[in-house]
Formats: C-alpha cells, structure tokens, sequence
C-alpha cells in the first residue's frame, strides 16, 4: 500500500485531541496529566488540544482557562450554552487543526495510550482508526443491555451498519475530519455521520476503564433520545413498516367481513360480537397512534432540519495561537 499519509515510524505529525467537555472540573486536571505523561517521549508527534466547554456550570471554563496560561497546547471554545456532546464534537472537529484528529473524553474512559497504537496503523495507511472496546464491564448492566438492544436494531434496518461497542473515541486523517464538515445536516449523529463517511478503516482494542472523576452526564432518558435520534438519522423504515402493517391488518380484515357477511347469510343476523367489535376499534385505534406517532418523529425531525439553524454557538475562542 501506497498511500498520500504513509510515514516513516520518525516523521514529525500534528495531533488534535478534541474534548468535550461539561461540568468537569474534577477531571481535567488528570486528563491533562495523563496526556502529558503519555506523550512525553513522543517527540515526534506534537499534540495540541481543543476542550469544548459545552455551557459547563461548575468553574470548567475558569480551570481552563487557568491551565491554557502555562500550557499553549490548549485551545478553548466557550459554546454559548448546553449544545449536547454531539454538537460540541462537531465544534471540536472545526477547530481542530492537525494532520490527525482524536475525539476523546476527558474522564479518561478513553485511554489515551491507545492513541499511540492508533498513530502507527495510521502511519500504515489507514484513514480511520477505531477504539474497540473489549469489554463494557465498567457500565451498568442496564446500559450493557440497551446499547446492544440498540446495536441490534439500528444494523437490522439502518443501511449503514454502526460498528459495535465502538463511541467517538478514534483517530481520522485530516481528509476524515473534512469529509465530515462537508456534511450539511443539523441533527447530527456522530456515531452514525462517523460511519456514513466511510474511508479506509481499522480498529485496536482496549478495555473501557470506569470514569476517572465526577459522574456520567446520560441518563436512561438521554440514552433513549440518543437511540431515536440514532435510528431515525439513518433509516426510513420505521415510516415503511406502517405500510405493510396496514395491508396486512386491511387483508385480515377484508377475510373477516367475507366471513361475516356469508355468516349473516346462512345464519342470518345474531347481535352479539361486542368483544370483537371493541377489540377492533382499539386494536386498531392504537395502531394508528403509534404510525402517527412515527411520523411525527420525522417530521419533527424534517421540520427542525428545514430551519438552518447552526449546530453550536461559540461564545468565544481562547487560543494561543494568535
Ligand atoms: N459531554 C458534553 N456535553 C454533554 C454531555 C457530556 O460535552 O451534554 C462530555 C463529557 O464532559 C465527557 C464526554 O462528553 O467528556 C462523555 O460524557 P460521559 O462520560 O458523561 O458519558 P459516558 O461515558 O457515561 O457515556
Ligand atoms: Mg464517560
């Protein structure tokens, strides 16, 4: 293989962390840390970091912005508000400027010495480098359960499959990182926009450590939001499957009244059939909510995305670059 990026183990390169980051004071300090340690006699790979602080409340900005006076590798985007991790990786991948990009979490649950492995395979050639993570123990078994759940369904119907037990934690070559900015959609779901870009993709493993400070910012509510808006971003089946449901249920019903109507013929005409009348109407009546229920999810969605509205706000950009 011969390809634009392949490089000798000694050839200098840039590297990007992108970091989300929301009311973490209590781990950036580590993240920091950690980062320097692991980097320390790569003297070859000059790192620089964007923290996005996604409208933090508890002194996150203030802490970084003390950090960024003894350390110049860090850049500070200010977001205006709360934006969600998804916008405020897209934030993080505008400004991240280097040959190599790595969206990463600052609660150390994405280790960062993995990164080292994931600029030699890209030093081979490949475009993206996943984190696999071999093991989940370190979320609660109700997560476990749903992420596969979520795993299962969104591969079923969705026609880009989600590589498995596989976040935002990865490398991309720079062409990676432009590929996804040229993609125009608002709702943006990183895990599945990661995957619809394609390009030449490996992965390493690694075991998914519990966060390092402070506690985790998705609830079960989050989570169920983050799967809608996963399956909905990627696949029009669910609006589909309302077309055979109804021709199915219209085939039964059509059978029935033949039934019926040769029943009151032969029998003539009984009065009873309360039960299967009601049955019907609510059976049925269910069933359309539900098919209006989906619908409205892609319009809401349809509706959002019409609007234009940019992904983030920054309120400010703290950079020692100039
Ligand atoms: N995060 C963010 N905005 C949010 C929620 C989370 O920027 O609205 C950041 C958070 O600070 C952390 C990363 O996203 O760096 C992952 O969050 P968390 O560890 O809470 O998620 P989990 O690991 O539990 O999935
Ligand atoms: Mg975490």
């Amino acid at each position: 293989m011969t390809h634009a990026h392949v490089t000798g183990p000694t050839t200098p390169l840039t590297l990007s962390l992108v970091v989300p980051v929301f009311n973490e004071v209590e781990s950036i300090d580590l993240f920091i840390a950690r980062i320097s340690e692991v980097f320390r006699s790569e003297t070859q790979v000059a790192v620089d970091i964007v923290f996005i602080n996604d409208g933090s409340t508890d002194g996150t900005l203030e802490l970084l912005l003390e950090r960024q006076q003894h350390d110049p590798r860090l850049t500070i985007l200010d977001l205006s508000r709360n934006f969600g991790k998804e916008a405020a990786l897209t934030a993080g991948l505008q400004y991240a400027a280097g040959q190599v990009v790595v969206p990463i979490d600052v609660d150390l649950q994405d280790p960062p010495e993995v990164i080292l492995q994931m600029i030699a395979l890209w030093r081979e050639g490949f475009e993206v480098v996943l984190g696999h993570r071999v093991s989940r123990d370190s979320d609660s078994w109700a997560k476990q359960v749903s992420a596969n759940g979520f795993y299962r369904l969104h591969n079923r119907i969705a026609e880009q499959k989600l590589p498995e037990n596989v976040g935002d934690f990865r490398l991309m070559d720079r062409c990676v990182v432009q590929a996804l900015q040229s993609l125009p959609e608002s709702r943006r779901f990183m895990k599945g926009l990661f995957a619809w870009v394609g390009f030449r993709t490996t992965y390493v493993d690694y075991v998914r450590p519990a966060r390092a400070a402070g506690a985790t910012k998705f609830n079960g509510w989050r989570l169920w939001n983050f799967a809608l808006e996963g399956i909905t971003s990627f696949s029009t089946e669910p609006l589909r499957i309302w077309t055979y449901l109804g021709l199915g249920v219209s085939l039964i019903s059509f059978a029935f009244a033949i039934f019926i109507v040769l029943r009151a013929l032969i029998h003539g005409i009984d009065l009873p059939g309360y039960a299967s009348l009601m049955v019907a109407v609510t059976f049925l009546g269910g069933l359309q909510l539900i098919g209006i229920g989906v619908l409205g999810e892609y319009l809401g969605r349809t509706y959002i995305e019409s609007k234009r509205r940019p992904v983030f706000l920054v309120r400010r950009i703290y950079s020692t670059k100039g």
